[in-house]
């Protein structure tokens, strides 16, 4: 099913995973998915790892996993930066072999490793070719906060309705730990003419690798609500776990009762954390 009906008929709830790192094998994500499966989410998204032929076939094969193996809708993520548009023909290609019907069309970080494309500098570029190439539905990457590389935040929105407008069917957030955010920004697409379907990211922070983690590597506010929590609990892992994903499932309800499009939960691979958040918000969805 194309993502773009979905969003016709419900508040949506999808859920994020990452293939297997190098070191695992291919198969221990069955054990992520099985856990997954009983959150009943609407679709379940494939991250991919910039550069590599091998990093491809596994966000491929997980992502038809999803939807062959497990019967859930799957929206394989494909980042450009460091390809060609022939590369990018044979993997659509290979999409379409496989039933994936669903892409998340993204730039990529810029990583001195990957060797930029001549024929994608944004993901607009590869959104334009998708569209043109091949029969998908599109998704694109927003930043309620604005993407940390944005000449401004203005600037940031007025590219943003580029990609829209050249075929995004919906689009899903970055993280932010503050709905406030997330409604502001909703309010300058509405006013810009952004008019799609805006799913909010939300990550339940449980740990302390990830707290240190997540200040430097998305720049994500964090309110001061937020951090007294972690400082308070950062060293009983227990206490934190539990007030992370009491955090997250009060962003959630504040989400849902507000009217999101949907909500779309970074699960980090952890079915238990994801299904303890599930646990208090399935009769709203
Ligand atoms: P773009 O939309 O191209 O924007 C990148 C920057 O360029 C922005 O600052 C924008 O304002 C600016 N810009 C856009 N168009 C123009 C233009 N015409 N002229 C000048 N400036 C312009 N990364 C991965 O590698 N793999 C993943 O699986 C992955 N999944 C993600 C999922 C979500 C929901 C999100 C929010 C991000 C994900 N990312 C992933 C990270 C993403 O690749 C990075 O945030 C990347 O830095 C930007 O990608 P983008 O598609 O938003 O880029």
């Amino acid at each position: 099913m194309k993502l773009a009906e979905l969003f016709k008929q419900k508040q949506v709830f999808s859920l994020e995973v990452f293939p297997p790192k190098r070191e695992a094998p291919i198969d221990s994500i069955y054990k992520t998915l099985d856990g997954l499966k009983a959150l009943n989410p609407d679709f379940i998204s494939v991250t991919y790892g910039a550069g590599g032929s091998e990093n491809f076939e596994k966000t491929f094969h997980v992502a038809k996993s999803i939807k062959h193996d497990y019967n859930i809708e799957s929206l394989a993520h494909l980042s450009c930066i460091g390809l060609n548009k022939d590369e990018v023909k044979t993997l659509l290609d290979e999409f379409k072999q496989g039933g994936i019907e669903n892409i998340l069309a993204l730039r990529g970080d810029l990583n001195p490793s990957v060797k930029l494309s001549k024929d994608f500098r944004y993901a607009c570029d590869l959104i334009n070719f998708i569209r043109e190439t091949g029969d998908f539905d599109i998704a694109g990457a927003c930043y309620p906060e604005t993407h940390p590389e944005a000449q401004s935040p203005e600037a940031d929105i007025d590219f943003l309705k580029e990609k829209v407008e050249a075929g995004c069917t919906h689009l899903i957030s970055q993280l932010f730990f503050d709905n406030e955010d997330f409604y502001r920004f909703l309010d300058r697409c509405e006013k810009k003419g952004i008019n799609v379907p805006i799913e909010a990211g939300i990550m339940p922070v449980v740990n302390k690798a990830q707290i240190e983690r997540m200040a430097s590597l998305c720049g994500a506010r964090l309110p001061k609500k937020f951090i007294k929590i972690m400082d308070k609990y950062e060293n009983k892992p227990q206490q934190l776990h539990d007030a992370g994903i009491a955090y997250a499932v009060d962003q959630i309800v504040d989400l849902l009762t507000q009217g999101v499009d949907g909500v779309h939960l970074y699960t980090m691979n952890k079915p238990d954390t994801a299904f303890k958040i599930y646990r208090s918000i399935a009769t709203l969805l």
